[in-house]
C-alpha cells in the first residue's frame, strides 16, 4: 500500500487563506462605520445575493432554519395545515414546519436523484396541504418542473430548501428563484459559509419579502410600533460583510467541486459504488459528494485505515429519530430514503482538495472487497 496520506473531510482554513485580507478589510470597514445590525453591509449583500439568484428580493436572517420558518410564517402557514417534505434530509425543514403549528407530511425520494419524488408528493396531498419543501440534497436541484406543476394544480406554495445548493441551476435558472421562496444557510461549512450562523430567504414576491423583512425585526413597522408579534432573526453585518466577499468566489469554488466530483465518478466507473444521478439541465454544486455501497461499514473501515475523513450526512431518517416518532411513521414506510441512509458515505470534496487526493481516496475505496 502507498504511504498513508491524511485527507481530512473538511478544510475551511485553506478556503479562507487566499482571500483573508479581502475579508479582513470588509470586516474592518463594517467596524469603522459601526454597521453591526441592519446596516449597509447587509443591504449590499442582500442586493448582491438577490442578483446572484436572479430574484427580486433577498432577506438576511440568522440561519437557514429561520429562513425556512419565516418563509412559512410569512405565507400564513400554521395550525391545521400540512406541509410535504422528505425524510432523508436535515431536520431543519421538519423543525420549521412543526414550529409553525403545521404538520409535516413525509414522502419518499427518488432512487436516482435521492431528491423528493414528485409522484409521492402528488399522492400525499390532502385538503389541508398548503406547501411543499423540496430539499436540493447535497447541491442537486429537485425536479422543480414537476413539483411546480403539482403545486399550481393544487394551489400549494413551494419553498425551496437551498441550504446545500448555493449556485446550483435547474434548466438554466438558479436555485432560489424556482419556487415562491427559498431558504439558504451560511453555516460555515456550506458552499457559501460565514464565520458563524446566517441565512437568507430569496423570493420574486416583493410583498412576501416585505413581510419577512418585518418579521425578522420584531415586526417593527416604525419606531416603537409593532404590526404583529415578530421575531429577532437578523443576519448581522459582520457576517454579511464576510459573505459578500466570499460570494465573489462562489462560482470558481463550485467549479472546482464539480471537477473533483467528475474525477470521483470517472475513477469509480464500473465499481461497486453508485452515485446521485444528475438529470440533463441540472447543475449540481456538490456541497456533499456521496458514494453508495451496500456494505458501508467496510467502506468506513477502509477509509479509516487510509487516513481519509468521511461523513455520514443522513445517518438516520427523520421519521426514525427519537424526537419525531410522534409523527406516527414507522420503519419501512419510506424504503428508498431508509436504504440511502444506510448505504451512503460522504467523501472529502472542497476547493483545496487536489486531484491526487481524489485519486488516493478512490484507490482506498476500490480496495473494499465484499466477502462472499
Ligand atoms: C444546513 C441546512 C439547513 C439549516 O441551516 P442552518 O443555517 O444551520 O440553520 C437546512 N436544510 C438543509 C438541507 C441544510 O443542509
Amino acid at each position: 500500500m502507498d504511504q498513508i496520506r491524511n485527507v481530512p473531510f473538511l478544510d475551511l482554513q485553506s478556503q479562507i487563506g487566499p482571500i483573508r485580507s479581502e475579508i479582513l478589510e470588509a470586516i474592518e470597514s463594517a467596524i469603522d462605520t459601526s454597521a453591526f445590525v441592519l446596516g449597509m453591509p447587509l443591504t449590499e449583500f442582500e442586493t448582491a445575493f438577490a442578483g446572484y439568484c436572479e430574484c427580486e428580493a433577498a432577506v438576511g436572517v440568522n440561519s437557514g432554519t429561520d429562513a425556512l420558518f419565516l418563509a412559512l410564517k410569512a405565507l400564513d402557514i400554521g395550525a391545521g395545515h400540512e406541509v410535504i417534505t422528505a425524510p432523508n434530509m436535515f431536520v431543519a425543514a421538519v423543525e420549521a414546519i412543526i414550529h409553525t403549528g403545521a404538520r409535516p407530511v413525509l414522502v419518499d425520494v427518488r432512487e436516482d436523484t435521492y431528491c423528493i419524488d414528485p409522484e409521492a408528493v402528488q399522492r400525499a396531498i390532502s385538503a389541508r396541504t398548503r406547501a411543499v419543501i423540496p430539499v436540493h440534497l447535497f447541491g442537486l436541484p429537485c425536479d422543480m418542473d414537476s413539483i411546480n406543476d403539482i403545486a399550481r394544480r393544487h394551489d400549494l406554495h413551494v419553498i425551496e430548501d437551498a441550504c446545500q445548493a448555493h449556485g446550483a441551476r435547474y434548466q438554466g435558472r438558479p436555485v432560489g428563484s424556482l419556487g415562491d421562496a427559498a431558504a439558504f444557510s451560511f453555516y460555515p461549512t456550506k458552499n457559501l459559509g460565514g464565520f458563524g450562523d446566517g441565512g437568507m430567504v430569496t423570493t420574486n414576491n416583493t410583498q412576501l419579502a416585505a413581510r419577512i423583512r418585518s418579521l425578522r425585526h420584531h415586526a417593527q413597522a416604525k419606531k416603537n410600533e409593532h404590526a404583529e408579534p415578530g421575531y429577532n432573526s437578523r443576519l448581522d453585518c459582520i457576517q454579511a460583510a464576510v459573505l459578500n466577499v466570499r460570494l465573489r468566489h462562489l462560482d470558481s469554488s463550485n467549479e472546482i467541486r464539480e471537477a473533483l466530483a467528475s474525477r470521483y465518478r470517472s475513477n469509480l466507473q464500473g465499481s461497486d459504488y453508485s452515485f446521485q444521478t444528475v438529470p440533463t439541465g441540472s447543475k449540481h454544486v456538490y456541497h456533499v459528494f456521496s458514494v453508495r455501497h451496500a456494505r458501508r461499514k467496510l467502506v468506513h473501515e477502509e477509509l479509516n485505515r487510509s487516513g481519509i475523513g468521511w461523513g455520514n450526512h443522513i445517518a438516520m431518517p427523520i421519521h426514525m429519530q427519537p424526537g419525531y416518532r410522534h409523527l406516527g411513521y414507522g420503519r419501512g414506510e419510506f424504503p428508498v430514503a431508509e436504504t440511502l441512509c444506510e448505504e451512503l458515505v460522504s467523501v472529502p470534496i472542497y476547493p483545496s482538495l487536489s486531484v491526487d487526493d481524489v485519486d488516493y481516496v478512490c484507490d482506498s475505496l476500490a480496495r473494499v472487497v465484499v466477502p462472499v
